[in-house]
């Protein structure tokens, strides 16, 4: 007979950390996460901005940070661990009408669903925040001081040490290679290191979840987006605190590390693929967008060797996947989150620990995120990507 868990999850990520720290929170003894590589945080959460936000402009999403934020506030009363969060805030900056009116619309729905500290910006507020902002073309914005960072490898970690603490399995250096199915369901996993009877498997392999879930014949439509980072070397003459400050005009967005910055922007012309390699002209563009709405930026000093790239893990519709696998018994989804699953960890972990055990939450409806809604034509997309 192989061994057997009650659980198996794939992928020892922050996703699959916080589902292992949530089960056995929840009772359940017998849980096994798999990772391949030889320590955690080598996939996407190791790469990570650690931005944690609530203002999304649906109701899923806003969700999901309502949960999450106020649980990471209180990480280490929950684990025994901290998560690192710093509450120095997400302010959006608008330069056009369009703008004006999306903010408008997100800050209602932000405001209905309970986020009471979003604050709507004039101008001059804007400047007090970085008063080397070229702000004639700024004409309000929106400032969130509960949003702000995190260290994700710290989560991670914390999640699953105490996971550990109550009874999970850590298997690292091990790769799950295959998902045994039989009349529909599952009944365990192959990896490199022997055969696991289970009924019960998590997909938490991030950007390589698509390949995971082919294991089981199963679709699951994911694609990894390369995404870059440039930190700067210290930078003099900036405030104490800053908040993530968003440029709405170009997309390009940075934040306070250390005493310099990291910045970041969504190339549109990145094409799906399996790719972490750093582009170095990546820094030239970069740059452009950081000293067009900061003049003294034209100064900051940037080390390509300091710089990195990760993947993004994309759904169609920029949400999660989560919950069970349609006609396959004992597979369940915690992928997809395109860009926002460090901050949406502790909402998914809840999620999926409440489906497996009990078949629905109440943090979410759950329906909203499961993968059935692309072929019932449900999708429902999420525009404040960064
Ligand atoms: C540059 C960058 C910046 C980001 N910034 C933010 C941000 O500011 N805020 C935010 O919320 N999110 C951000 N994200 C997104 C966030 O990092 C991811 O959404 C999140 O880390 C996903 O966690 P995960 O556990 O699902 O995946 P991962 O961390 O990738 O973990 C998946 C794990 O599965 C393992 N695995 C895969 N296949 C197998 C297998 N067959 N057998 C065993 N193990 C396997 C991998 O080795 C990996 O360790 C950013 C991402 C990048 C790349």
């Amino acid at each position: 007979m192989p061994p057997s868990a009650d659980v198996v999850i794939i992928g020892a990520g922050i996703v699959g950390s916080s589902i292992a720290f949530h089960l056995t929170a929840a009772g359940v003894k017998n849980v096994l996460v798999i990772e391949r590589e030889t320590r955690q945080g080598l996939g996407s959460t190791g790469k990570s901005m650690g931005g944690v936000r609530a203002q999304f402009a649906t109701d899923v999403n806003i969700r999901m940070s309502l949960y999450s934020i106020p649980f990471l506030n209180r990480f280490e009363e929950s684990t025994g661990y901290p998560s690192g969060y710093k509450p120095h805030g997400y302010l959006f900056m608008a330069t056009n009408q369009g703008h004006i009116d999306y903010l408008r619309t997100n800050f209602a729905r932000q405001q209905a669903l309970g986020l009471k500290s979003i604050q709507w910006l004039q101008p001059d507020d804007i400047r007090k925040v970085l008063p080397q902002l070229r702000s004639d073309d700024i004409i309000g914005g929106t400032l969130c001081p509960t949003d702000g960072f995190v260290d994700p490898n710290s989560v991670m970690t914390g999640f699953m040490a105490r996971a550990v603490e109550l009874g999970a399995t850590l298997w690292r250096g091990t790769e799950v290679t295959g998902i045994d199915v039989e009349n529909g369901a599952v009944t365990g996993v192959k990896t490199t290191n022997g055969s696991i009877s289970t009924r019960t498997v998590v997909n938490a392999a991030g950007p390589w979840a698509a390949g995971v879930a082919r294991m089981a014949g199963a679709e699951l439509p994911i694609e990894p987006l390369r995404r870059m980072l440039v930190p700067t070397e210290p930078f003099p003459g900036l405030p104490e605190r800053l908040p993530m400050i968003i440029d709405m005009s170009t997309g390009w967005h940075f934040r306070q590390e250390g005493l310099g910055l990291i910045m970041a922007w969504a190339d549109p012309e990145q094409q799906p693929g399996f790719r972490t390699d750093f582009d170095p002209t990546f820094i030239e563009k970069i740059l452009t967008f950081a000293a067009n709405r900061v003049p003294s930026f034209a100064e900051l000093a940037v080390n390509p060797r300091r710089c990195w790239a990760g993947m993004y893990e994309m759904s169609p519709d920029h949400h999660s996947i989560l919950g069970p696998a349609p006609g396959l018994r004992g597979l369940f989804f915690a992928n997809g989150f395109s860009g926002h699953g460090v901050m949406h960890s502790p909402a998914t972990g809840r999620i999926l620990s409440d489906l497996i055990l009990h078949g629905k939450t109440d943090i979410i409806d759950a329906e909203t995120l499961s993968v059935r809604r692309f072929a019932e034509g449900r999708a429902i997309e999420e525009t404040a990507v960064l």
